[in-house]
């Protein structure tokens, strides 16, 4: 009976040393500044990073840090991975959660093609199943890596102010993922109610449907009308790289993803 109280104390002991290692290797991380040399590839790759206040560029250099130490980069098709692909993308992933306590907890890989790539599309359609081959920039995976054109994330990062960003919307349906289901409502931040989520988000969907529909002009891009899920992570490529003109078209909208991300990209 003395050997199994041993036994158990001694794996009891064992997690709580490993639950501590892990917690101040996690804190480590997160306060270390980046190296010199990631400091300058996010100067030159990732131009809104040098916009964001002051007070926000330590955390951003914290969480890059621990993103850079998850999650593994595998290139495809002959792409090597360099550090610019990967500083490039941790810093645009990490940007949507700078400032909440939203993290990729399920993401360990991200893949890294060259250009666009082909992928596999299944639609169940009654008994017939259709397969089709489609081009795609991005593609994030529930619970699963997030796939990424190294040529439109770089595009995507240097062009910072026309509202398209591939690594923005694929890491916003990673955050719509931890929610459980990748439907456009992910978890809320701490100031906000669901309903009035599903209000703003309801009305200003229907109303993007209709206008596309109708061949208008849109701040958010006419993708978004593809689902709840599109016109979340279209909404959040705008916050981020239009948000003056989001705020001004959709300030409802604009007003829910600030409370969400603890951000306001409108005054940087
Ligand atoms: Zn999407």
């Amino acid at each position: 009976m003395a050997v199994f109280f041993f036994v158990m104390a001694l794996g009891v002991f064992a997690l709580i040393a490993r639950y501590w290692s892990n917690r101040q290797r996690l804190q480590r991380l997160l306060s270390q500044p980046m190296s010199a040399d990631h400091r300058a590839i996010l100067a030159e790759q990732v131009p809104i990073a040098s916009r964001i206040p002051i007070d926000l560029r330590d955390k951003l250099e914290g969480k890059i840090n621990r993103f850079l130490d998850q999650v593994r980069f595998t290139g495809c098709n002959g792409l090597e991975i360099t550090d610019e692909i990967r500083v490039s993308i941790a810093a645009q992933a990490c940007l949507l959660v700078v400032n909440s306590d939203t993290w990729y907890d399920n993401l360990t890989t991200v893949l890294v093609y060259p250009g666009a790539f082909k992928s596999r599309q299944t639609q169940h359609n009654g008994y017939v199943v259709i397969e089709r081959e489609i081009v795609r920039t991005g593609e994030s995976w529930s619970r699963g890596p997030v796939i990424l054109s190294w040529s439109h994330s770089q595009q995507g990062a240097a062009n910072d102010a026309d509202g398209h960003n591939v690594v923005f919307h694929e890491f916003a349906h990673q955050i719509d993922d931890l929610s459980g289901r990748t439907d456009g409502v992910p978890n809320l931040g701490p100031k906000q109610k669901f309903s009035e989520w599903a209000r703003v988000f309801d009305t200003a969907y229907n109303k993007h449907v209709q206008l596309v529909q109708k061949g208008h002009a849109t701040v958010i891009d006419a993708y978004g009308a593809e689902g709840y899920e599109e016109f979340f992570a279209v909404s959040v490529e705008v916050f981020f790289e239009r948000p003056t003109s989001l705020k001004r078209e959709e300030p409802e909208v604009y007003q829910q993803l600030s409370m969400l991300f603890q951000l306001d990209p409108s005054s940087w």
